[in-house]
């Protein structure tokens, strides 16, 4: 089976709709998988899952398996506006990063509570049900998703797919550099474990290599440090994601540009996560 996502928002750290984001878009991080006509793989729950879940539902999908790398709310604030938990024939499994303190129910329930909503999470109709990562592989309709905590505040994972021979890693929000990434082992590397050999790696993107250095250990990547992680995992196509809310679609392309001359003419350049797009491996 072929291994198609499509991106509903890409940017980080928070919304950033205005004339200037447009082509690239304002909605922060969510991807869909697809996994059939009954069932929905979701990966984070950033705003672009509001309208998702419109989509699911004029699709008449009733299970879906939402993915979160973490609880930070750029990937956690589309839920509330979610349409599918707003109905009673749903079936939403909710994976998420275990927490020493607080289950992963307990954690997202704060969202769900005055002042910062008017509606309690007993108010929800769909069916819920919470699982901690990372565990053993999930699999469903032909896709395994293998998930390993990564270098970011607070406990963060990253997610590989699989399904026959294609692999995709996703990993929005990650600072491999922080440990380092050149001239160290592929085991030393955060990472490495999902995204080694993937045929395509969704990575944070967030700066440009004269940002980074004001905001090392803030959790994300410069354009240079994606560029190197790409290049030490050996994956076959990398997909910048996770863009900077002030970054216009213009400065987004010259940043492109840059990603496309560091990663050099031995491997495929570099593309832009963008709204709306599709990826689709055999
Ligand atoms: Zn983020
Ligand atoms: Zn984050």
């Amino acid at each position: 089976m072929a291994l198609r996502l499509t991106i509903w928002g890409c940017r980080g750290s928070v919304p950033a709709p205005a004339r200037d984001t447009v082509e690239y878009g304002g909605n922060t991080s969510c991807v869909e998988v697809m996994l059939g006509d009954d069932e929905a793989l979701v990966l984070d729950a950033g705003t672009g899952i509001r309208a998702l879940g419109l989509d699911l539902a004029r699709r008449g999908i009733q299970r879906v398996h939402l993915f979160l790398t973490h609880l930070h709310l750029d990937h956690l604030e589309g839920l509330r506006f979610f349409a599918p938990l707003w109905d009673a024939q749903v079936t939403l499994e909710i994976w998420g990063p275990r927490s020493p303190v607080l289950s992963l129910r307990e954690r997202i329930l704060r969202a769900f509570s005055p002042p910062l909503f008017p509606l309690d999470f007993r108010d929800v109709p769909a069916r819920v049900v919470f699982h901690d990562l990372p565990a053993e592989p999930w699999r469903s309709n032909g896709v395994t998703l293998a998930s390993d905590l990564v270098l970011h505040p607070g406990p963060t994972l990253g997610f590989r797919l699989e399904s026959g021979s294609s692999s995709v890693a996703y990993l929005p929000d990650h600072e491999p550099a922080l440990t380092g990434i050149d001239r160290r082992s592929l085991d030393w590397i955060s990472g490495s474990a999902i995204a080694g050999g993937a045929d395509v790696v969704l990575h944070d993107a967030q700066y440009l290599e004269e940002e980074y250095e004001s905001r090392i250990g803030w959790g994300h990547s410069s354009v240079d440090a994606a560029v190197a992680f790409y290049r030490a995992v050996d994956a076959g196509r990398l997909v910048l994601f996770h863009h900077e809310p002030d970054r216009s679609d213009r400065e987004l392309e010259a940043l492109h540009e840059r990603a496309c001359e560091l990663a050099g003419r031995d491997r495929p350049p570099p593309v832009l996560a963008r709204e709306g797009m599709s990826i689709e491996l055999e």
